[in-house]
């Protein structure tokens, strides 16, 4: 039986998965507790971008337990979308729909999806976009604005359906330098609001400055996990040290 901490956001229980027979995610154990923040690392292919997506349903795995804000989606039963409801993702690539406006991006999915009137779904639209600090761009398109914003508007528009949850999937390597900083403030205080958030990047000074716990992987397995100030100034594992020294 799987040990579901108190408070715990997410729980990963000896999960893996396989891209034919490729096991791209080899027995995972993670737990998240709830309002913590933790910053995802590793190697390109060790597979932090697939087990993000199984966190949110995105992937199924073969293997394992995922209990998301109490919902395991090991479960038969046609969860996903309450899982959704509840996380947020945002992804290297803006994804936003480029045929609507910013504010209309924000709307979309409480009016549709979640059937809050218009109304309310745009009152709640300006305010994360103010949170965001780009309330003045919502009647633009996507491609009028710079990539920063873009990026921006992605996570206010994660927030309108009030997730408990945010996953973020390198959502800074896209961009400009001069844009990088910008996007980081954004989620930075997002933390500091007490959001849960799982942030995969090689942004190795916003680490240190937003998560509790950082999570080394390498080839499908976590290999380390410890708070910033253990992980950068005394990596136990060599391969966490060879990455360290290659990034920083
Ligand atoms: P990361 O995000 O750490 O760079 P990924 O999770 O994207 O790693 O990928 C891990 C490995 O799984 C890589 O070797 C990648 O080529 C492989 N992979 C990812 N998605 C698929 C897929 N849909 N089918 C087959 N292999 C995949
Ligand atoms: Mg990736």
């Amino acid at each position: 039986m799987i040990e579901h901490a108190d408070h715990a956001a997410i729980t990963i229980y000896s999960m893996s998965k396989w891209f034919g027979t490729f096991r791209v995610l080899d027995g995972i154990d993670l737990t998240v507790r709830e309002g913590e923040r933790i910053v995802v690392c590793g190697p390109s292919g060790s597979g932090k971008s697939t087990m993000i997506r199984c966190i949110n349903g995105l992937e199924p795995f073969n293997e394992g337990r995922v209990v998301v804000n109490g919902i395991d989606l090991t479960s038969k039963a046609r969860i996903l979308n309450s899982v959704r409801r509840n996380v947020g993702m945002v992804f290297q690539q803006f994804n936003l729909f480029p045929h609507l406006t910013v504010l209309e991006n924000c709307t979309l999915a409480p009016r549709w999806v979640h059937k809050v009137s218009e109304r309310e779904a745009e009152r709640m639209a300006l305010h994360y976009l103010e949170k965001v600090r780009i309330p003045e761009q919502a009647d633009k398109y996507p491609r009028q604005l710079s990539g920063g914003q873009q990026q921006r508007v992605a996570i206010a528009r994660s927030l309108c359906v009030k997730p408990r949850i945010m996953l973020f999937d390198e959502p800074t390597s896209s961009l400009d330098p001069e844009m990088v900083k910008e996007v980081l403030d954004t989620m930075a205080d997002l933390a500091q609001d007490g959001m849960t958030i799982v942030c995969v990047t090689h942004e190795m000074g916003f680490a240190r400055r937003i998560a509790d716990r950082m999570v080394f992987m390498d080839r499908g397995r976590i290999v380390e996990e410890a708070p910033p100030s253990d992980f950068f100034s005394a990596p136990r594992h060599l391969r966490t040290q060879q990455f360290l020294e290659q990034i920083l």
